[in-house]
């Protein structure tokens, strides 16, 4: 995932909001993993944080497989609101693969920050004033997680194109946790039509062979939303 090119992004208030929700979400994602384990603990079912996580990773790579189609399919640059913000970076992307390692921390994942900034805020809030049962942690600790690495996405996709990403981040790309290159290579290819999901490619066999997004486009077009590529 990619944003605006330079010289296309919005004002200072949108700076202000990317630098502050890029600073806030360590913080708040360390405190919902934090007190949704601690609410696992209490019950006697810190065990749940395995499950919890494989399904945040696979929530997680589903969101992302499906804003990618979406933006690769439908719309157009000049689509209101999501044609400068979330079309056109996609579409760029396929042209220039490489342009998304220039960008830095908060050119790559500021914008889902603000977004993902008051779902965290409300997990901290329930675990904190809310409900306490072990099934109220679980749904906590796996939204956090499903939240958390959706947010990261647009870094692991970053990694995935850069020649030589940290250490760490190439040890999870070799344990698949995160989006390998040698994986993400096969949505690179014309017509960039498989292999959407980007947090790490885990859903994109199912999703491929099925072809659930072709699917997906059959059922729209006969609620008349047609792709803006060969509809
Ligand atoms: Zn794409
Ligand atoms: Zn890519």
């Amino acid at each position: 995932m990619t944003r605006d090119e330079p010289g296309t992004s919005s004002g200072p208030l949108h700076r202000f909001l990317e630098r502050s929700a890029t600073i806030l979400f360590p913080f708040l994602f360390v405190s919902a993993l934090l007190l949704s384990c601690r609410g696992l603990l209490d019950n006697g079912a810190v065990w749940l944080v395995v499950p919890g996580a494989v399904l945040g990773l696979l929530f997680g790579d589903f969101i992302t497989g499906l804003v990618h189609w979406a933006a690769d399919t439908y719309g157009e640059e000049s689509t209101p609101v999501i044609g400068r913000s979330l079309v056109r970076p996609f579409r760029v992307h396929h042209v220039r693969p490489l342009e998304i390692c220039e960008h830095g921390v908060v050119e790559t994942i500021g914008n889902t920050c603000i977004l993902a900034t008051p779902l965290f805020a409300l997990f901290v809030a329930v675990m904190a004033y809310g409900e306490t049962s072990a099934a109220a942690a679980f749904a906590v600790f796996t939204a956090a997680v499903t939240v958390g690495v959706t947010v990261a996405t647009n870094q692991f996709h970053k990694w995935a194109h850069q020649e030589s990403p940290p250490r760490l981040a190439r040890a999870l790309q070799r344990a698949r946790i995160i989006l390998s290159p040698e994986h993400h290579r096969a949505h690179h290819t014309a017509p960039f039509e498989s292999s959407y999901a980007i947090t790490n490619g885990w859903l994109n066999p199912l999703l491929n062979r099925t072809r659930f997004f072709r699917q997906l486009e059959g059922a729209l077009r006969m609620l008349g939303i047609k792709p803006s590529k060969g509809a």
